[in-house]
């Protein structure tokens, strides 16, 4: 009986660790796709402004002749050229960078640096330097604080990078006449920051992917600045890095995007 015993708890521990391998293939399996899909996105997307760079340097080089006399209209088609190789090779830095900070963020190797922040002096900084696209496309772009609100303890530069790509997100994406605003609050253990753009609406369907890799809303650019589908991506990791959440809600011809962090993070809190 002992015999029969020990045979059945060996098969049945035979029995647990192939069920374990298996999951284990599975998982290795979804993530062995999951690398492909993302290979073949990110190889679209970077061979996308190449093309437009090849065939604007082919007009380019058509434009002088062998003696290096300017044998097309100077005043515009060649500056237009010009235009799309340098907006087009901006287009690539920045899906580059952006890519580069998603995978240095999945790996976690990125350091938090510290710092006591005053929001008061430091939103209206960040605003600052879009102030003056917002009054070119005629769009209304305010901050309303409130009287009072603690010092931050977070990392400067990623916070910073937050609150900027959401801006330039909602300078993107509001329409002309429209308005902006950058709101914060807080209580005794949360910090919120809010950026509200009105003139433009996001379906349920659409703000589950949002915050998804190279995902795109079609037809939603009013000022056709074109983008790379990888800000918020990018934002929402930049976030969970300083132990906080981002939502985003739309209604009534209105997107919010909103930064829940903690006053002072948990790895500050923690004692030794
Ligand atoms: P990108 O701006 O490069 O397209 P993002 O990841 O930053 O990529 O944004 C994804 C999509 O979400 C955008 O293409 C746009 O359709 C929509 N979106 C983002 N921010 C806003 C906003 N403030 N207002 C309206 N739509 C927005």
């Amino acid at each position: 009986v002992q015999q029969v015993a020990n045979q059945c708890a060996i098969a049945i521990r035979q029995a647990r660790l192939y069920q374990a391998a298996q999951a284990q293939v599975a998982e290795l399996e979804k993530l062995n796709r999951l690398k492909d899909d993302f290979l073949s996105t990110v190889s679209h997307e970077l061979r996308t402004p190449m093309s437009s760079i090849k065939m604007a340097t082919q007009m380019l080089e058509m434009s002088w002749d062998k003696a290096g006399k300017l044998v097309s209209d100077p005043s515009d088609r060649t500056s237009r050229y010009f235009q799309v190789l340098n907006d087009e090779c901006d287009r690539e830095i920045k899906l580059i960078n952006d890519l580069l900070d998603l995978t240095r963020l999945d790996a976690e190797t990125e350091p938090l640096l510290f710092t006591a922040i005053n929001p008061h002096c430091w939103i209206p900084s960040v605003v600052e330097p879009f102030l003056e696209q917002a009054r070119q496309q005629e769009q209304q772009l305010q901050v309303q604080l409130p009287a009072e609100l603690p010092t931050l303890h977070t990392d400067l530069d990623i916070l910073e990078r937050i609150l900027t790509e959401l801006l330039s997100n909602a300078c993107k994406y509001t329409p002309r006449q429209a308005a902006i605003a950058v709101t914060a609050q807080a209580n005794s253990e949360f910090f919120w920051l809010s950026v509200q753009n009105s003139g433009v609406e996001i379906a349920v369907v659409e703000l589950e992917h949002v915050f998804d890799k190279f995902y795109r809303i079609p037809n939603h650019d009013p000022w056709k600045h074109g983008g790379t589908g990888l800000g918020l991506a990018l934002v929402k990791k930049l976030v969970e890095h300083l132990s906080g959440t981002i939502q985003a809600t739309s209604q009534a011809n209105q997107v919010s995007f909103t930064v829940q962090l903690p006053i002072v993070p948990p790895v500050l809190t923690e004692g030794p």
